[in-house]
């Protein structure tokens, strides 16, 4: 190495040098954006459509939609979904396919969401709760269905016919004969 290359050397390693203090630089001026978590739990603001965790939509009267079709195990790729059904008689006579238990194994969900948007009723959505972490492999697999499923709804009695009204009714006819009776006699 003669003298010409050993400063192009030196002063090429200055610049590159000067080049990252500026990118580090730059780095300490700017607003941190490092979550503190767990400490800012209360503050935390996780994306709406952050897809943490499958759940059944329940209404305030504990009623879910789901229809035990099983498009969305079908959809699954992975066999996350597993479904249970029962045979339920109707009080008119019929037969309907109930649901028994939806099982979910969160541990082999891929978060593709293909069992939500293949669901005809809306009744499964994806809830952005991300906590959770388990012990064992075990706790992932979930029964969405938690609450206990509802008998099927006696259907109303068909009203009884209408009864005359009063105003309605025939006169009762007069006590003719009697009255004439009577005149007789006197
Ligand atoms: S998100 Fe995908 S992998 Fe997970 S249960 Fe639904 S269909 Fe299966
Ligand atoms: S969650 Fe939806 S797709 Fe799955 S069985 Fe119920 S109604 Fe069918």
């Amino acid at each position: 190495m003669n003298v010409k290359e050993y400063f192009v050397g030196l002063f090429k390693g200055m610049h590159s040098l000067i080049k990252g203090m500026e990118v580090t630089g730059k780095e300490l001026l700017t607003p941190k954006v490092t979550e503190q978590y767990p400490e800012n739990r209360a503050t935390l603001k996780i994306p709406d459509r952050f897809r943490a965790t499958l759940q059944f939509i329940y209404d305030e009267q504990g009623n879910h939609k789901c229809i035990a079709c099983k498009s969305c195990e079908r959809n699954c790729p992975n066999g996350t979904i597993k479904i249970t059904t029962r045979m339920v008689d109707l009080p008119n006579g019929k037969k309907k396919m109930k649901l028994d238990k939806y099982v979910y194994d969160l541990g082999s969900c891929t978060f593709c969401g293909l069992c939500a948007t293949s669901c005809p009723t809306s009744a499964i959505e994806f809830s952005n709760d991300f906590e959770q972490a388990v012990f064992t492999r075990e706790s992932l697999v979930k029964q969405l269905n938690y609450l206990p499923e509802k008998d099927e709804p006696v259907p109303a009695a068909a009203p009884a016919p209408a009864q005359p009204k009063a105003s309605e009714e025939k006169p009762a006819a007069p006590a003719a004969t009697a009255t004439n009776e009577n005149k007789e006699n006197q």
